[in-house]
C-alpha cells in the first residue's frame, strides 16, 4: 500500500512537470532526484480481461472490462508507455466462432487505440473456441512465441497453449490444466536467450513458478533454460487471477491480478513497468495490482 501511494505521488509530480510548470521548490531533494530518473523502457501490462458481451458469472464481470480498460488506457497514455503487453485470456467464450471473433474485434480495437506497439500472449481462453491462427490473425500478430528488444532490454513472449502431446490448443481440443511448452519452443527459447547480451524479461500466461493446476507442466524444464541463460531477470504471468510473487534462483516471478475479477473500477488491476539502464525494475501497480521494485 505504501509503495502504491509513493508511486501515485511520483506520477503526480511527473504529470505536473509535463505540464511545463517548474514548481518543485517545496519538494524534497529525493523527489527532485526521482523526477530526473531516465528509465530505459516503460511498458504497460494487463491480463485476463476475459471480455465477452454476457452477464457476470461468479466474480467475473465480463461486460465491465471495457470501462476498466479505458482507465488503464488513460494511465498508459499519460505516462507514455512505449508498448503494451496483454498476458492472455483477452476474451471469454461465446456459443459460436463468429460471436467470439466479434468479442475479440471489439476489445482489440480498444487495445489498438492504447498503443501502436503491443504484444499478445495466448491464454487458454483466447484459443478455446478459436484457433491460434484465427486469434493471431485478428490481432495482427505473426507468431505466438517471439522476442523483441526495447530500451536496452530483451523481451520474450512464451506460448504454453500446447497439449502434452504437442498439439496446439484450439476448437475445444484441450483440458486447461494440460499446459505445456513443447520441445521446439524450448529449443527456440534456448537459442533466443543465447543470442542476446541484454537483460531479459519474459511474458507468459500460465505460471512457471509454482506447482499446481495453473502451472505449465514442464515449468521446471523452462525455468532451467531461463536460469542457465544468465539473462532473465523477471517473468510476468497471468492465469491465476490474483497477485502472487516468488523469487526462484534470482529470477522474479510476478503473477498479476485479472482485470475481469470483481465489479467496479476499484476491482480492476493493471501495471506500468520501468526497466532502467542500470538494470533495476519497478512495477507500479494500480487498483488491486501489487507494486514491486527490484535492484539490479
Ligand atoms: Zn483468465
Amino acid at each position: 500500500m505504501d509503495a502504491n501511494n509513493l508511486d501515485l505521488a511520483r506520477i503526480g509530480r511527473r504529470a505536473f512537470l509535463q505540464g511545463g510548470v517548474l514548481v518543485l521548490g517545496a519538494a524534497t531533494t529525493t523527489a527532485t532526484a526521482r523526477v530526473d530518473e531516465k528509465p530505459g523502457v516503460r511498458f504497460g501490462l494487463i491480463t485476463d480481461l476475459h471480455y465477452a458481451d454476457k452477464p457476470p458469472a461468479g466474480t467475473r464481470h465480463y461486460r465491465e472490462t471495457p470501462a476498466k480498460l479505458a482507465e488503464a488506457a488513460e494511465r498508459f497514455k499519460r505516462d507514455k508507455a512505449e508498448f503494451l503487453v496483454e498476458l492472455g485470456d483477452l476474451i471469454d467464450a461465446a456459443d459460436s466462432v463468429e460471436v467470439e471473433l466479434a468479442y475479440l474485434d471489439r476489445i482489440d480495437r480498444e487495445l489498438a487505440a492504447i498503443a501502436e506497439r503491443r504484444r499478445y500472449v495466448l491464454g487458454n481462453h483466447c484459443v478455446d473456441t478459436l484457433t491460434k491462427a484465427e486469434f493471431l490473425g485478428k490481432v495482427g500478430q505473426e507468431r505466438s512465441f517471439d522476442s523483441f528488444d526495447a530500451g536496452g532490454w530483451h523481451f520474450v513472449l512464451l506460448d504454453a497453449c500446447f497439449r502434452g502431446d504437442g498439439e496446439p490448443y484450439g476448437r475445444k481440443n484441450f483440458e486447461w490444466t494440460d499446459a505445456n511448452i513443447p520441445a521446439h519452443e524450448i529449443r527456440w527459447l534456448r537459442d533466443d536467450l543465447a543470442a542476446t547480451s541484454k537483460p531479459t524479461i519474459v511474458f507468459a500466461h500460465q505460471r512457471l513458478d509454482v506447482e499446481g493446476p495453473h502451472t505449465v507442466k514442464n515449468a521446471a524444464e523452462v525455468r532451467a533454460v531461463l536460469e542457465s541463460s544468465g539473462r532473465v531477470r523477471a517473468v510476468f504471468q497471468g492465469h491465476s487471477h490474483k497477485n502472487d510473487y516468488r523469487e526462484i534462483a534470482g529470477v522474479h516471478y510476478v503473477t498479476l491480478v485479472a482485470m475481469v475479477e470483481g465489479s467496479g473500477a476499484e476491482s480492476s488491476g493493471y501495471a506500468l513497468v520501468d526497466a532502467d539502464d542500470a538494470g533495476s525494475i519497478r512495477v507500479r501497480g494500480f487498483r488491486k495490482q501489487q507494486a514491486y521494485a527490484w535492484a539490479p
